[in-house]
């Protein structure tokens, strides 16, 4: 803890904030700073449209890709076009995935899909957000691909030994939406009560939507 004074002249203490300016700049900080800078300096990008890009891609959250899901779960027509073209059925439902293709592979029955980057962090951030912190750690990386059924379990989720498993390794050039299976008990659900059971998780295929889970908005 720390003390300092505030304007009434009282002293209390405050618990330490370690600042980002505290810690020296990794070599990729200042690579990023750099090319930003040179790329405002050289007028290819104004610093206000930087800004507003960072500021997209901060806005993006699982809930679009929720939205999707449920679309395809309503909607045999919507759920082949997804399958076929990810970004061209998101543009239907006013998602913009911003041109990197994303593929989307289906959960069924027989069939589990989950997704890794094993290189880095690619995913699919203008559908789903930005990925959470284990999907990025060097565990998660190698591990989804050794021994994965090891690693859902870990996450709460026990394949039956029937369910064929297929890991895929996304790449800067191709992102990957799971689109689980509609779960038993969700019949005559509205499309929003069915998009607040597709978690996050649920679409990088280390969760399963559950019908019984808690959710907001109507059934
Ligand atoms: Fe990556």
């Amino acid at each position: 803890m720390t003390a300092h004074t505030h304007g009434d002249g009282h002293q209390h203490p405050h618990p330490r904030q370690p600042d980002v300016e505290d810690r020296p700049l990794t070599y990729h900080m200042a690579l990023t700073a750099a090319v930003a800078e040179l790329l405002v300096a050289k007028g290819v990008v104004t610093a206000d449209e930087l800004r507003r890009t960072v500021e997209d891609i901060d806005s993006r959250h699982p809930g679009d890709g929720a939205r999707v899901v449920a679309r395809a779960w309503m909607d045999t027509a919507f759920k082949a076009r997804l399958l076929e073209d990810v970004n061209d059925a998101a543009a239907e439902l006013g998602i913009d995935c911003g041109g990197i293709p994303i593929r989307a592979v289906e959960n069924t029955r027989r069939l589990h899909n989950l997704v890794v980057c094993t290189l880095c962090s690619c995913y699919p951030r203008m559908l789903i957000g930005l990925p959470p912190d284990w999907y990025k750690a060097r565990a998660y990386r190698s591990r989804a691909v050794r021994e994965p059924r090891a690693v859902l379990r870990e996450f709460g989720v026990t394949l039956p030994d029937d369910v064929e498993l297929v890991v895929h390794d996304s790449t800067a050039d191709m992102r990957y939406l799971v689109v689980p299976a509609r779960p038993d008990g969700t019949d005559g659900w509205s499309e929003e009560a069915l998009a607040a059971i597709v978690t996050r998780d649920c679409m990088i295929g280390t969760a399963l939507p559950r019908s019984d889970a808690p959710r907001s908005g109507g059934g």
